[in-house]
């Protein structure tokens, strides 16, 4: 298998906010999971995105927004990531929505990368994985590494790599269901931690969030609505105002100590 990130030069990521790539889950010939033949997942996360970005290019000129895709078009898994590494972002951001045979299973998950704890966080990033069956030539594309999601082996093998920011997508996420939850109609089932694809090769803090479930009655009406979209981006975007603060919070911090140790070398420099 490939090591996450081979290839990618590091860069400062995840010290400053200064671009964010925004990843509306499934497209095209890809539909995603389905709400009870009323709406398709990849409708939901396009509205979603596009409702997240406009927020924050409204009023957060300092940061770049960048997107995965902004219309209904087939984006192949790998791209994604990449996508976010060539702009060497300091956030990625992957939304999704969630599916479950158990009509009654409802609520928003923010997953980051890392060994699944449970079999249900396994079914999550299982389904959300076998995407990339879409792509005619996934089993020889070297960008996957011979994943395959049709093996269990696979799942936990990509799982148990480093990665290198994972406190700040433990943190991120936390931040993102903290906000939604306090805002949103879809009740918080929490972090949790799986290995998904799309954020296993990227060079930045990464999260992947499920908004909700379509299978769920009253989390699909929530999703399906302008006002349901708008108040889960509304949560996101307030996740990445606190984010974005703590992070500015630290480097001040840094810069602070950076001048105390400066002005003690010039005093030590002055007694000599
Ligand atoms: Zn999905």
């Amino acid at each position: 298998m490939l090591l996450p990130s081979a290839g990618v030069k590091p860069h400062a990521a995840g010290s400053t906010l200064k671009t964010i790539v925004l990843d509306a889950g499934h497209g095209g010939q890809d539909p995603g999971c389905n709400g009870a033949g009323e709406i398709w997942e990849k409708n939901v996360t396009l509205a979603i995105t596009l409702k997240l970005g406009k927020l924050l290019e409204d009023s957060m000129k300092d940061v770049k927004v960048v997107y995965t895709r902004k219309t209904d078009k087939f984006v192949e898994l790998w791209e994604r990531p990449n996508q976010a590494n060539k702009d060497n972002a300091d956030l990625f951001i992957s939304i999704h929505c969630n599916a479950n045979n158990n009509t009654a299973a409802a609520g928003s998950e923010t997953y980051f990368m890392g060994l699944h704890k449970t079999s249900g966080n396994l079914e999550v990033s299982k389904r959300e994985n076998s995407v990339i069956t879409y792509e005619s030539d996934y089993k020889t594309n070297e960008r996957y590494g011979g994943f395959d999601p049709n093996s269990p082996e696979s799942h936990i093998i990509f799982t148990l790599v480093q990665n290198a920011f994972l406190q700040q997508s433990l943190k991120f996420s936390q931040m993102v269901e903290n906000q939604t939850g306090a805002i949103s109609k879809v009740k918080s089932r929490g972090i949790k931690q799986a290995g998904f694809l799309v954020l296993w090769q990227t060079a930045m803090p990464s999260v992947l969030v499920e908004t909700g479930f379509l299978t769920n009655a009253s989390d699909r009406a929530v999703l399906k609505s302008e006002e349901g979209q708008k108040i889960i981006a509304k949560g996101i975007y307030k996740a990445i105002v606190a984010y974005k603060k703590e992070l500015e919070k630290s480097a001040a911090i840094k810069a602070e100590k950076k001048n105390t140790a400066t002005d003690s070398t010039k005093s030590a420099k002055n007694i000599r």
